[in-house]
């Protein structure tokens, strides 16, 4: 049986007290929202923080409040709330995505907050700590797995197995709601000693599989607010090799503002799982001013899948991987087109099976 190492727990009651004691703790604290993620990595020495800093008794991040037609969606929901939220049934992208993570009882513990702040992964880090050891461990993480390194002291390997020759860690973005909220527009609010600031979604992550946040260790991600849904349609696709539960090797994000004639006023498309962090494809803006045609939407998704270069670290060849990319753009788009699912092959049937908003 794998265990956690020793750790001190904090609990505190509100947001103020919470960052209070991450300024004191500096990064040998970590936020434990549901620990779906961090407990295991725990235990298996990938993050060994000395001080965990649980959200569980946090008043005031487990809301969804509407202002006129934006929502503000509070961190510590679960993705189980989320995905079946009946304010956030505008957002469908949002909703799939929070209902495609990992199994009903992942997502009745795991949160908003740990989902955007989750760790990258890659076939070289996430084994035990034995298996680590046994390839003298990788970039992200070196040896000192049973001692109290803190979490950003700590120690890092010489190479990175994925591309030995590399200077940098390759390990992958694998949270499935950030693509769905970067694709909607979302914006999140940080909260810390220093105050509040709030930054737009896609600027919360950074193109380093090992300091791949943008947020320093003493804040808080507090809600995620979600702007006027008005004239849009968005969805979300996700490949993975269980359809019954498993992190995503691919996915995308969709999301286009439709005229009522069916011209394009704005688009948005955003690729999970291919890199260090959600890759935005700016193709997308070259929909705008066009219809949906299928010459339109196979153009788009051409260069648009140019911007998925999935690395040989997670599941399935690369290469098909890549080639995925493409018909998963051009399906995605087509079924915002209005497109039946039925007819769109095998991924749209089971994009549209996830909750149906
Ligand atoms: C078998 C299995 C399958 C999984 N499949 C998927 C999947 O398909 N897709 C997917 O996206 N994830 C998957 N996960 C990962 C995880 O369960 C989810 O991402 C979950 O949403 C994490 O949320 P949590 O509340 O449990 O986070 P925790 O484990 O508590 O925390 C994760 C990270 O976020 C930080 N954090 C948490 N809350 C905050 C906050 N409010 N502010 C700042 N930092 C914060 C923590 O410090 C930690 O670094 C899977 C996990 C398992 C074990």
């Amino acid at each position: 049986m794998m265990r956690c190492p020793p750790f001190s727990y904090r609990a505190p009651t509100t947001v103020d007290e919470a960052v209070r004691i991450l300024a004191g703790e500096g990064p040998r604290a970590m936020l434990l929202a549901g620990g779906t993620d961090l407990v295991p990595n725990m235990k298996r020495r990938q993050q060994t923080p000395p001080v965990l800093v649980s959200l569980r008794r946090v008043a005031g991040l487990r809301e969804v409040t509407a202002d006129g037609a934006s929502v503000t969606v509070g961190a510590g929901l679960t993705l189980a709330q989320l995905a079946a939220h009946p304010l956030l049934r505008p957002w469908t992208a949002f909703g799939r995505a929070a209902d495609s993570v990992a199994t009903p009882h992942i997502r009745n513990a795991g949160t908003l907050g740990g989902n955007l702040c989750l760790d990258t992964r890659c076939n070289y880090y996430d084994q035990n700590y034995e298996w680590r050891k046994a390839i003298d461990f990788c970039m992200k993480r070196g040896e000192g797995g049973d001692g109290w390194a803190m979490r950003n002291d700590a120690p890092q390997g010489s190479v990175c197995w994925v591309a030995p020759g590399s200077k940098r860690c390759w390990a992958v973005s694998s949270t499935d709601s950030a693509p769905a909220l970067i694709a909607l527009g979302a914006e999140v609010t940080l909260c810390s000693t220093a105050g509040k600031r709030t930054i737009p979604l896609a600027d919360l992550y950074r193109d380093d599989g090992i300091d791949y946040l943008a947020k320093r260790p003493d804040e808080l991600l507090s809600e995620v607010r979600l702007g006027d849904p008005s004239g849009w349609r968005s969805t979300y696709w996700k490949l993975r090799r269980r359809e019954a539960f498993d992190f995503p090797v691919l996915s995308v994000a969709a999301a286009v503002k439709l005229a009522s004639d069916g011209t394009v006023l704005d688009a948005r498309l955003v690729f999970g799982a291919v890199a260090s962090h959600p890759v935005v494809a700016l193709a997308a803006q070259k929909l705008v001013g066009a219809r949906l045609t299928d010459e339109a939407i196979d153009a788009v998704a051409a260069e648009a899948s140019k911007h998925a270069k999935p690395l040989d670290n997670t599941d399935f060849s690369l290469g098909w991987r890549k080639r995925v990319a493409k018909a998963y753009v051009a399906g995605a788009l087509r079924e915002l087109r209005g497109d039946d699912p039925s007819l769109l092959g095998p991924h749209a049937r089971r994009a549209a099976a996830l909750r149906p908003f």
